[in-house]
């Protein structure tokens, strides 16, 4: 018989583990420990067994910062070595940004990481926590399985690709540019195709994570005076959400001078699309030409939280701006689709 798999399961706050209180839900120290202990279906022999370890303080994920995916990669990072896999439990406003960092900051774990949470807390009678944790924790226990994945109702996404779209219906996850790696439906089902291959074993996290980046969404007639702030000093990189294919609003000179002005400072500039669908190409139409001119970089498809953490994550590794531009259209842990 094979031995029962350990899962690590690191409770960084969010609903699954709140309570309510006079202003609403917040996370209470121990609830989520004494709810998964009070629950038999979460110890039965086929369910890995598995370990808990809750931060201090527990989150509501809008208040996390990327200093604290720091922290969950470092405390995956130092029990790799003793456990099979690993569920992080977090909040789901800012889950997808915590699942794209970790899977930048843990290439090279080479096991499962499975972020997830809920929309009502596991102690409330209509909780869909339990059958998250459940499915996570089976994504978690298996052999194929060696990146960062988002867990939540049905869907087993890759956690680089992830997007929260509904902030009231279980099914509150998808992946616009990329197809689910799986379904827990009757069965969990994970298209082994889809998976990532192994990589060498290593992981070599940034001392902190801190780098100031800015994301700035254009929209028609934001004044130029915004960009020039999202570019001032100390900033060294910007995610620019632009329309479609990556396109600005060429015609404002105020706006290609902020933009060369940022360029000068060595600021590395990101594009993203604001579609939620399809993919950024800055040489397809004539007013995405400031933009390469300023020596800003096209995202593809990546989501603009994927964007966000890796562009972060490459600052605070310490490479240059010229690196960084390099890196950041490249294909580092699944999360876009490299040009054909
Ligand atoms: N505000 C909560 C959080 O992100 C929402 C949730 O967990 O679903 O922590």
């Amino acid at each position: 018989m094979s031995e029962r798999k350990r899962i690590y399961v690191a409770y960084a706050g969010g609903t699954i583990g709140m309570k309510a209180t006079e202003t609403g839900y917040a996370p209470v120290p121990g609830h989520l420990a004494e709810q998964i202990r009070d629950r038999p279906q979460l110890h039965m022999g086929e369910i890995p067994e598995l370990s808990i370890c809750e931060y201090e303080p527990l989150l509501d994920s809008a208040n996390a910062r990327p200093a604290d995916w720091l922290r969950i990669a470092r405390d995956l990072a130092q029990h790799r070595h003793h456990y099979d896999g690993f569920v992080v439990l977090h909040g789901t406003d800012t889950m997808a940004y915590t699942a794209s960092a970790l899977a930048f900051l843990l290439r090279g774990l080479g096991k499962p990481v499975v972020v997830t949470g809920s929309q009502i807390p596991l102690g409330v009678l209509r909780s869909d926590g339990r059958q998250n944790l459940l499915t996570s924790l089976l994504v978690a226990a298996r052999d194929d399985v060696r990146e960062v994945c988002l867990v939540f109702g049905s869907h087993i996404l890759r956690g680089c690709r992830a997007v929260k779209a509904s902030a009231s219906g279980f099914e509150a996850f998808t992946s616009p540019n990329l197809p689910p790696l799986g379904k827990a439906g009757v069965q969990i089902e994970v298209d082994e195709s889809r998976l990532r291959l192994p990589e060498p074993a290593a992981v070599g996290l940034p001392m902190t994570l801190d780098a100031p980046v800015n994301l700035l969404r254009l929209y028609p007639g934001m004044p130029a005076s915004l960009l020039r702030a999202a570019l001032a000093e100390p900033t060294r990189g910007l995610i620019l959400e632009a329309y479609g294919a990556g396109t600005v609003s060429a015609a404002d000179p105020e706006l290609l001078a902020a933009l060369a002005e940022g360029a000068a400072r060595g600021v590395v500039v990101g594009v993203v699309s604001q579609c939620v669908d399809g993919r950024v190409d800055l040489s397809a139409y004539a007013t995405s030409a400031p933009l390469l001119e300023a020596g800003a970089v096209g995202g593809l498809d990546m989501t603009t939280e994927a964007a966000y953490a890796k562009l972060v994550v490459l600052l605070s590794e310490g490479r240059t701006p010229d690196e960084i531009r390099s890196l950041f259209a490249q294909d580092l842990a699944g999360e876009l689709t490299p040009a054909a």
